[in-house]
């Protein structure tokens, strides 16, 4: 991938066991070290029912019954992409890919729908967790051609497999051992994908059992030291961190006091979304003008396709900080639906007709002479962003400037600020969403649907109620409703 984003801020104290978004630790003062990610690289810290979500698959996969990630931070980096896949970080290396896996079919079976994919250190960890399936045993004199030459696992190498291994599944490599059946990390040859179930394995003599995805020389896991509980891991953390997110603040609260003195003719807005990245754009608003004795309202555009757990956020805030948000509003979905179909990603008429015409209406009546808005914006959050400048002219609003005071920021420096200080943030991020929006979102994953589906039965059946009946009129099939629906043209 390009590296059109500029540096991975992502670094790891392992001394302290916290990322730091610096080349020193804020707390020891040691050397950090970079992680492995993959770009954009713009991970968030992983809640308590991420976790939750993570072991309940690691159990369902591999049998593993303990609490891995116990009193560590843990982070979570979506992979861009058409599928649902995310990093699982911790000790300051990759762990896994979390997958919500599209081609299983079995709405009775939803768990086979989420996976894990180790690393090889992943591995390792799970198997000293007392793993119990999805394994396969080789033997020794096997293992130079697996290390050497990259060898795929063949039958005649086999010497055991556990009963639940399906074709596909991921699969962990051990090497036999004499303590029979007590298998710990220093047995783990690697991991890779089972190429035949357990009876083809079984009831045949050659053949491929297993293709290696990467195998390293078997050693003992690297685990660093606890941090405490959820909140003592984020307090260190936030500790670990000060000087970076000092620098980070001061830069955008300068940015914005300068981007206005040249425009002393536009008043100031800050575009509330009830997401994380534009709290912090509220949180620096307030920095940059209440000892200036400049005034600014705060604008929030409800789409009414909004989960409630973000309109409580606006709520919250507005208590919070003793503010009065200026909401717009329209009312227009349904209606416009049965016109244009649904929107789609590559035909999002939602956006113009539940957001920007309602804000545009709002705007040309209280700032007829226009205002400057400052957005959320960040160029990690998507790759087609990463080029936009810091101030440009709305290209949907005639009176309206837009300015991204945390263009640079990454999700980590966002969340370290928001629990820094201690700011109202959107629940839905702590049941496992990395953004939020409207529920039915044509943006959305089929692995995010899961979740909404799983969180408002109600608003989703509403939604699908619509598809089928589209879907009817309109001669479209059920994979049209499951995940077509999304894109007008493609497909
Ligand atoms: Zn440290």
């Amino acid at each position: 991938m390009k590296t059109i984003l500029g540096k991975i801020h992502l670094k790891w104290c392992k001394n302290c066991n916290v990322p730091v978004l610096d080349k020193k630790c804020g707390i020891c003062g040691n050397d950090t070290t970079p992680v492995k990610l993959t770009p954009p690289a713009d991970a968030r810290p992983a809640f308590k029912e991420d976790i939750f979500m993570i072991n309940n698959i690691l159990k369902n996969n591999f049998g593993v019954n303990e609490n891995i990630f116990k009193n560590k931070i843990v982070l979570i980096n979506k992979i861009p992409g058409k599928d649902y896949m995310k990093e699982i970080i911790y000790d300051g290396l990759v762990f896994g890919i979390l997958k919500y896996n599209e081609e299983i079919k079995e709405d009775n079976d939803n768990e086979k729908k989420w996976s894990i994919i180790p690393t090889v250190e992943g591995a390792r960890r799970i198997i000293n967790a007392g793993a119990n399936k999805k394994i396969i045993v080789i033997k020794k004199d096997v293992v130079p051609f697996i290390l050497k030459k990259h060898a795929s696992v063949l039958r005649p190498g086999v010497l055991k497999v556990s009963e639940d291994i399906a074709k596909d599944d991921d699969i962990i490599i051990l090497v036999e051992n004499e303590e029979k059946n007590n298998f710990k990390d220093i047995h783990v040859l690697g991991v890779g994908r089972a190429r035949m179930n357990y009876n083809e394995i079984i009831n045949s003599e050659k053949g491929m059992v297993a293709k290696v995805r990467h195998a390293e020389t078997p050693k003992e896991a690297n685990y660093l030291k606890e941090t405490g509980n959820f909140e003592e891991s984020i307090n260190k953390m936030i500790e670990a961190n000060e000087d970076a997110i000092n620098k980070f603040e001061s830069n955008s609260v300068g940015f914005m006091r300068n981007t206005i003195k040249d425009r002393t003719n536009m008043p100031p807005v800050v575009a509330y979304s009830g997401g994380k990245d534009s709290l912090v754009v509220l949180l620096l608003a307030f920095k940059a003008f209440n000892n200036e004795n400049i005034n600014f309202e705060v604008l929030f555009t409800d789409t009414t396709l909004e989960l409630p757990e973000t309109l409580k956020n606006i709520n919250d805030v507005e208590t919070k900080y003793n503010i009065n948000i200026i909401k717009a509003k329209s009312d227009d979905f349904w209606e416009k639906l049965e016109e244009y179909g649904p929107p789609g990603r590559d035909y999002r008429w939602c956006s113009e007709v539940c957001k920007m015409k309602p804000l545009e209406k709002i705007i040309n009546n209280i700032y007829p002479n226009g205002c400057l808005t400052f957005v959320g914006l960040r160029k990690y959050e998507s790759m087609n962003r990463s080029k936009k400048p810091r101030i440009w002219k709305s290209p949907h609003i005639e009176k309206q400037m837009l300015s991204a005071p945390i263009l640079n920021w990454s999700a980590m420096h966002v969340w370290i600020y928001l629990f820094k200080n201690k700011a109202p943030y959107n629940k839905l991020y702590e049941k496992c969403f990395d953004r939020v929006g409207c529920y039915m979102c044509p943006a959305m994953e089929l692995g995010e649907i899961e979740l909404i589906k799983k969180l408002y039965p109600e608003l989703w059946k509403k939604w699908e109620d619509f598809l089928i009946n589209y879907a009817k009129r309109n001669n479209l099939d059920e994979k049209w409703v499951k995940s077509g629906w999304r894109w007008k043209y493609k497909n």
